[in-house]
């Protein structure tokens, strides 16, 4: 996948923050330690000028091995203890270091591998990361949380023709949502939300968002609608962006389609909803789709095939409403 500019140089400088960070913290940690412990700066600066009297013994020539050996000796000597003195304290030599937020590559965003220098993981995740921020800018993201997510709207009457209450299904809906954002991993299985508006899809999906970014992984939350114009847009544009919307879709941890069969209906919109969810199950990586429709209704927008496709593909959570109606049209 192509990252645009901006993408590349903002992903680059959230680990250049991270890095300053773990530096400055660790020359905060330093300078406490030096006042408790004065006596640690100078086993340090022993130890620093052990290494430099190893590289002015290599040049020197003479006996190398003997020299280096003896200084090796002192250094090894000098760590020892610095680390008992650091101990008295409750420190020790670990907590004179920088602390990174990823060790492979020490928060430089690079490692050697094979001789050559790869871009580490962490950087590909700020990259995904600040690409789904992009999509994700316009999105009430950050609103909606479990914990203000209320059970008391559902009613506890079991209505005919349902297995159990409204208010019983959103406990177990609301549970395995939980689970999911708890447990998310790149192989976690996809959802298919399907109920009225205003019984709690929206909520729920965007806590599942919430969490799973808490985690780290690259989320995109888009409504149909949306997804589609952005589509288009970029497809009639001469301008072609170098992260495109379909790019970030296919990239992201996590897709969460809100709204599906309330877009506008044309040849394009069809094809584009089958591309972006072909392009998810081909990837295998977990999407969530939400509707207020009924199968039926979705198959009279889409296919029969598609639709089954995605909703035999997916985890089915059935939001029960107060609507008999609408229900029961919906089951
Ligand atoms: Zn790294």
């Amino acid at each position: 996948m192509g990252y645009s500019n901006e993408v590349i140089k903002a992903a680059n400088n959230i680990i250049r923050e991270r890095r300053l960070s773990a530096e400055r913290a660790a020359d905060l940690r330093r300078e406490k330690i030096f006042e408790e412990l004065p006596k640690a700066d100078e086993f340090e600066k022993a130890i620093v000028d052990c290494g430099i009297k190893a590289g002015r013994a290599v040049v020197g020539g003479g006996d190398v091995k003997f020299e280096l050996e003896k200084l090796k000796a002192r250094s090894l000597a000098l760590q020892s203890d610095l680390e008992k003195l650091l101990n008295t304290k409750g420190y020790t030599r670990r907590d004179m270091e920088p602390k990174y937020f990823c060790e492979k590559c020490n928060d430089t965003g690079y490692i050697e591998y094979e001789n050559r220098t790869v871009m580490c993981d962490c950087l590909r995740r700020a990259m995904i990361e600040t690409a789904c921020a992009e999509l994700n800018s316009h999105s009430k993201l950050s609103l909606c949380t479990f914990d203000d997510f209320s059970l008391d709207y559902y009613s506890r009457e079991v209505e005919e023709g349902y297995p159990r209450s409204s208010y019983e299904q959103m406990c177990i809906i609301l549970k395995y949502c939980k689970d999911y954002a708890e447990h998310f991993s790149l192989k976690s299985e996809n959802i298919f939300m399907r109920g009225l508006t205003g019984l709690g899809k929206t909520h729920l999906s965007l806590s599942i968002a919430n969490e799973v970014i808490k985690k780290g992984y690259g989320v995109v939350y888009i409504s149909t609608p949306k997804l589609l114009s952005q589509l288009e847009k970029e497809q009639f544009s001469r301008y072609k962006p170098e992260t495109s919307v379909m790019d970030t879709i296919e990239e992201c941890d996590l897709l969460i389609i809100d709204d599906l069969g309330t877009e506008f209906s044309n040849q394009f919109s069809s094809q584009a909803v089958y591309n972006v969810f072909n392009a998810r199950l081909l990837s295998g990586k977990p999407f969530i789709v939400n509707t207020n429709l009924s199968l039926k209704e979705l198959e009279g927008l889409y296919t029969q095939r598609f639709i089954s496709r995605i909703s035999g593909e997916a985890k089915r959570l059935d939001f029960f409403g107060r609507d008999i109606r609408i229900m029961k049209s919906n089951l």
